[in-house]
């Protein structure tokens, strides 16, 4: 069974680590955000491509919640030493990571081409393609201003509230090679646990993508990324509240209209009333406390794909 799953970084990558348990990983086809990306102290970082990386391949700092395990900080101490930008945290390893996808890629190679290399030396058995080869970014219209994705995720803390979003770059970036392939010879087609508007809203601002969505002939199943109408962790429940005015379930579905045939749920969230906009919805545990929930969670998204066809 081929799968394509669409995966914005840390929620995503967790995700995916379960669905490994479930398919076969080599017939995993990952698309993932790029649009968080940054260019800090000269190095090209992919957050949610790293994300990935790092947790499909156990080197994931579980206890931090992100980056790679092992980290020490000692580069970004001398910079922070010598006055330079350290606001943007990049451990010595992670440096590493960056210092070699910054080379290939000014030496002319693509990022789809970078990330496979990366991808294949450390270990990853899925394939990971980032949406676009393009320059798309996300930037967040607030009362304080409009910022870039990082300005205001990490700079500023997320503290602002977000009026829209804008992913300046999309309207005109094509995907990625092999990303339209994977989503028309998929069986089934998932949409992580990822943040709507800041992870998954990037990938389906690039019109290829979303038309492939839109067209597709297998089920599209998305797993929501709250629990009792709250994100796990970061500004989704607070985005969703006020981007489509609420947190329930049909909210969620909203941001997939005409894109998904399934929404898995948490048990939490039943209570909030039947979901509009899809055809069937899955209620089960979502909250992926270690591997063998997470599995479960995929487990039951590919089955719901099942139940569609
Ligand atoms: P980021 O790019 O690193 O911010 O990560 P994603 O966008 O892929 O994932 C962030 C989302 O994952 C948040 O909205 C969380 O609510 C969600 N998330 C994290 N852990 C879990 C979990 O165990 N279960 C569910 N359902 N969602 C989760
Ligand atoms: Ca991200």
């Amino acid at each position: 069974m081929n799968v394509a799953v669409l995966s914005g970084g840390v929620g995503g990558a967790r995700f995916l680590r379960g669905l490994m348990g479930v398919v076969e990983p080599g017939n995993v086809s990952i698309v993932g955000n790029v649009a968080d990306d940054i260019e800090v102290l000269g190095l090209r970082v992919s957050p949610d491509l790293d994300s990935i990386l790092y947790t499909l391949t156990g080197r994931s700092d579980e206890e931090r919640g992100w980056g790679r395990s092992g980290e020490t900080w000692q580069a970004l101490e001398s910079v922070a030493e010598l006055g330079g930008e350290s606001w943007f945290r990049l451990g010595d390893r992670d440096i590493g990571l960056h210092l070699v996808r910054t080379e290939l890629l000014r030496s002319g190679v693509t990022l789809t081409e970078a990330t496979e290399r990366i991808a294949r030396a450390l270990g990853l058995e899925a394939r990971l393609l980032p949406a676009t080869d393009d320059p798309v970014r996300t930037f967040v219209e607030t009362p304080a201003g409009t910022f870039s994705f990082q300005t205001w995720f990490v700079a500023r803390g997320h503290r602002d509230e977000v009026d829209a979003l804008h992913y300046p770059g999309a309207p005109a970036a094509a995907a990625a090679p092999g990303v339209v392939e994977a989503i028309d010879e998929a069986d089934v087609i998932l949409i992580a646990p990822s943040n709507p508007y800041v992870s998954i809203g990037p990938i389906l601002a690039v019109g290829e993508i979303r038309a492939a969505l839109e067209r597709r002939s297998v089920p599209c199943v998305a797993i929501s990324p709250l629990i009792g109408g709250r994100a796990v962790k970061g500004p989704a429940d607070r985005m969703l509240a006020r981007l489509a005015g609420g947190t329930t379930p049909t909210h969620v579905a909203s941001c997939y209209e005409g894109l998904i045939d399934a929404l898995v749920i948490d048990e939490l969230d039943e209570a909030s009333g039947p979901v509009r906009g899809v055809k069937q919805t899955v209620v089960t545990k979502t909250l992926m406390s270690d591997e063998s929930a997470a599995r479960k969670l995929a487990a039951a998204a590919v089955h719901a794909s099942g139940a569609l066809a």
